[in-house]
């Protein structure tokens, strides 16, 4: 029986870990998680799995959830997060939160020797090196839940890292795929919402539409997989049936192939080395893949910039994506201002090369807070 921690269990990634443990009540039990602000999902969550240490979102949920939950130790917050990850039993961590806030919880798990299965990419995004010193440290290992690199894994299983030529991240293209630069001057949150293949939180919906997501996808492959950006490219691919590809240096290409279900990546990231029992077949058919258009998607093209660079410019470059799309998400800012507000933050940000975990998170949440003051009163 494995034990199971979950951090965002109310989200899209969450609910369907929640439903692959329920589907495996032999295989796995939830110990912990983090709920949200919705009480009858956050209600189903205790009613259904019984965790025994459960972070509310907010304090004032704490009084109402101890008297209808006497037997869950209930915490809250940031700290909450935290008291989860670090409770006493064994266990893997699913960190399925989004945003900068999932970073913290990661380390701390990390250093409570939890194995950790990683759908947060910000984690790796802003802190891949340091992540990688504690997982290095603490001996635990670090699994991806994301569709291209969970594919990507399997790809590069069993493989040595100087067989590998370079590996191949598709991207669908999102909601707005076939629209030009000058259509998008007229979109809107509706249309952004939309994405044609994958039904996902609406943070990374509108990152997939800006490419943005593919963006912090490079650099998250980069920190998982050790490999130069030069290594990693990326090709437009609109069926989303290929999530990734390996090209190896004797000619041979491996790729991962899978309907677009994330529950797929989910099941094994928990299963690993074993795999699950899931009656999803997939009928192919044409597959097209065309050459990533960087001048239609700069984001992308900035992300790998970004990520040569590195030291502090993936987290600023993340923080100020972060707030721009919170605040597209508020109908605060058009589409493309969420270009424009992530270009001039990584262009006004001076570079910090090595830096602490501390500046890190220092550094996401300035930008962040002086990026809703500028707008959000609009
Ligand atoms: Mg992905």
């Amino acid at each position: 029986m494995k034990h199971i921690y979950l951090l965002g269990s109310t989200g899209s990634i969450g609910m369907q870990t929640l439903d692959v443990i329920s589907k495996h009540k032999d295989e796995f039990r939830l110990i912990g998680c983090s709920l949200g602000s919705d009480d009858e999902k956050n209600k189903y969550i205790l009613n259904t799995f019984k965790p025994e240490i459960v972070s509310l979102r907010y304090e004032k949920q704490l009084k109402n959830y101890e008297g209808l939950f006497p037997n869950v130790r209930f915490t809250w917050g940031d700290q909450g997060l935290i008291d989860v990850v670090t409770y006493e039993k064994e266990g893997v961590v699913v960190n399925a939160l989004s945003g900068s806030a999932g970073l913290n919880p990661t380390i701390e798990a990390i250093k409570t020797k939890k194995d950790i299965a990683l759908a947060n990419k910000e984690t790796l995004v802003m802190a891949g090196d340091i992540v990688n010193a504690y997982v290095k440290k603490h001996q635990v290992k670090l699994y991806p839940i994301d569709s291209e690199h969970s594919a990507l894994w399997q790809t590069l299983d069993h493989e040595s890292q100087s067989d590998i030529s370079k590996i191949v991240i598709t991207a669908s293209g999102g909601s707005f795929r076939d629209l030009s630069r000058k259509d998008l001057e007229n979109v809107d949150l509706n249309q952004a919402l939309k994405h044609p293949n994958w039904s996902m939180g609406a943070k990374i919906t509108i990152d997939s539409a800006t490419m943005m997501n593919k963006g912090l996808e490079v650099i998250e492959a980069h920190h998982l997989f050790y490999l130069a950006y030069d290594q990693i490219e990326t090709v437009l691919h609109k069926e989303s049936v290929v999530h990734g590809l390996t090209y190896f240096k004797d000619g041979t290409i491996k790729a991962s192939m899978s309907v677009s279900d994330m529950r797929i990546p989910i099941a094994y990231a928990l299963f690993y080395p074993k795999r699950a029992v899931f009656d999803q077949s997939l009928t192919l058919s044409n597959l097209s893949f065309k050459p990533m258009d960087y001048e239609r998607f700069p984001l992308l093209k900035l992300a790998y910039e970004v990520g040569k660079q590195g030291g502090i410019m993936p987290t600023v470059m993340n923080a100020a994506n972060e707030a721009a799309v919170h605040l597209f998400l508020k109908k605060k800012i058009s589409f493309l201002e969420i270009e424009d507000i992530v270009f001039k933050y990584v262009e006004i940000q001076e570079q910090i090369k090595n830096p602490t975990l501390k500046q890190i998170i220092e550094i996401d949440q300035k930008i962040q807070q002086e990026i809703y003051q500028a707008y959000e009163k609009r």
